[in-house]
């Protein structure tokens, strides 16, 4: 495939102004093509955002039909049919009835902010109007949008933005590859959780309204999966503090980690559940926010409204294309093909490790990272400047793989590393393509970092 060095020139605003990016063309299944012909696999479902897989045919179906009744009727004037049936397909995915209650937007970062915005309120209303700090921790992203971005905890994304718009204290990760309190899985006792007790005595629990976290750290970090008993220690402290817990499942929900909601993994139910990726396998935009009816009839019996609001929240389009993919999910019983071939897909890459740079291979279900090192032993990551994420995946696309990657922090205590989360539906040969292709990819960039 050609690379051109020159940026193009057409009046869009990429993400990456120096690069050149190929003009996509259609997609069916794992694969993707562009206009030049050159076919890929999608490794990353975009950035972890198709489950189901390209051009699945019943959700055009369906986009169509609602297209012909109609496709945008606005929140606060009418709920539609479809809006119905999205929600009751989102909340039968829930584990604990409680969780009842769904609010829609169309992304990710916007349901974050609504979560933070409704944990206030809920407390406000409850009469705890002080509560109104979200802790959340380090090595962490939860979205773009300016609230968002202070609750983020990946250094290099915030630098540029400085000081940011939410007191949003942050506590060490779960990260076991690289923990903060340098134990060893034997040795650990679960500090990372304990960290969160630390700083609610810190900050004072009348102050804090909620904790949000991802139950297994997406784009900042690859994967990051907790030991077993992290989240079960986190909603005994949440609930001895009087604290909210918002999962924000944007990347790890909707059956991405072998189960409904990523938190199903630890039998632990949150407060409210944020879904955005995989709620629509990227066949339209659309997130939500799930909460706990105590939240919903607080705001009720309170000032009786919820003071929010977006444009296209519930547009019916949107609504009847997440009714349909929810309904696909079920139907092809993809949730358990993500938790068999998740499996498969793990021991695959952990083929990977005797890879000069690569130093950790984790995941959990269809959601799964490598993180590379300079050196294995030390666990020493490379300078972010040698962009050894962007080379990989460079070398991947190249070979017809799409890789998800990411960076080590600015404070480069973390190594760079890539998401491989494929759609659900990706078959054994598949994954052993994707895998062949991905050891090539890693093999040239070694070379060129080690001539
Ligand atoms: N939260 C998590 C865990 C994410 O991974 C993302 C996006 O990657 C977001 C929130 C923000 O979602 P969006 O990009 O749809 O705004």
């Amino acid at each position: 495939m050609a690379e051109q060095q020159i940026p193009n020139l057409d009046g869009n605003f990429y993400r990456n102004l120096r690069k050149y990016y190929p003009t996509v063309d259609r997609g069916e299944g794992v694969y993707i093509w562009d206009t030049d012909g050159n076919r890929y696999i999608d490794g990353s479902g975009g950035a972890c955002v198709v489950s189901i897989g390209h051009g699945v045919k019943e959700i055009r179906e369906a986009m169509l039909k609602q297209a012909d009744r109609i496709s945008f009727a606005h929140g606060s004037h009418f709920t539609s049919e479809a809006a119905i049936e999205c929600s009751e397909q989102v909340v039968s995915l829930m584990p604990s009835p409680e969780l009842n209650k769904c609010y829609f937007l169309s992304e990710g970062s916007t349901a974050i902010e609504t979560a933070v915005k409704l944990a206030r309120q809920y407390w406000r209303e409850a009469g705890k109007p002080d509560k109104f700090k979200t802790i959340s921790r380090w090595t962490s992203y939860h979205g773009n949008t300016a609230g968002a971005l202070a609750l983020g905890g990946h250094t290099a994304r915030r630098r540029h933005y400085q000081p940011l718009i939410l007191h949003t204290p942050h506590i060490e990760p779960a990260y076991c590859y690289r923990c903060s309190f340098e134990k060893t899985p034997e040795t650990c006792n679960l500090e990372c959780a304990d960290a969160l007790e630390r700083m609610l005595k810190y900050e004072g629990p009348d102050s804090v309204s909620a904790f949000i976290a991802e139950p297994v750290v997406g784009a900042t970090a690859g994967a990051l999966v907790p030991k077993d008993g992290y989240w079960q220690r986190i909603r005994a402290i949440c609930d001895q503090y009087d604290v909210l817990i918002i999962s924000d499942e944007v990347m790890a929900g909707v059956g991405r980690c072998g189960q409904n909601t990523a938190l199903d993994n630890w039998n632990v139910v949150a407060d409210m559940v944020v879904m955005a990726k995989g709620l629509s396998s990227g066949y339209i935009p659309l997130g939500a926010v799930v909460v706990k009816e105590k939240i919903w009839e607080t705001i009720r019996r309170g000032s009786g409204a919820f003071v929010h609001g977006h444009t296209y929240s519930m547009n019916p389009l949107a609504m009847a294309v997440g009714a349909a993919v929810l309904k696909y999910v079920k139907e092809h019983d993809l949730v358990r093909k993500a938790r068999e071939m998740g499996q498969y897909l793990l021991e695959q890459l952990h083929t990977l490790r005797n890879l000069e740079i690569v130093g950790d291979t984790r995941g959990i279900g269809m959601f799964c990272g490598v993180e590379f090192v300079r050196d294995q032993t030390t666990k020493t990551p490379f300078d972010p400047k040698l962009k050894v994420n962007a080379k990989v995946f460079q070398a991947a696309f190249q070979r017809g793989l799409i890789t998800y990657p990411g960076s080590g922090g600015a404070d480069g205590i973390q190594g760079d590393h890539t998401l491989i989360c494929p759609p659900f539906i990706i078959t054994r040969e598949q994954v052993d393509t994707l895998i062949t292709l991905l050891r090539e990819a890693i093999e040239t960039v070694t070379q060129e970092l080690y001539v």
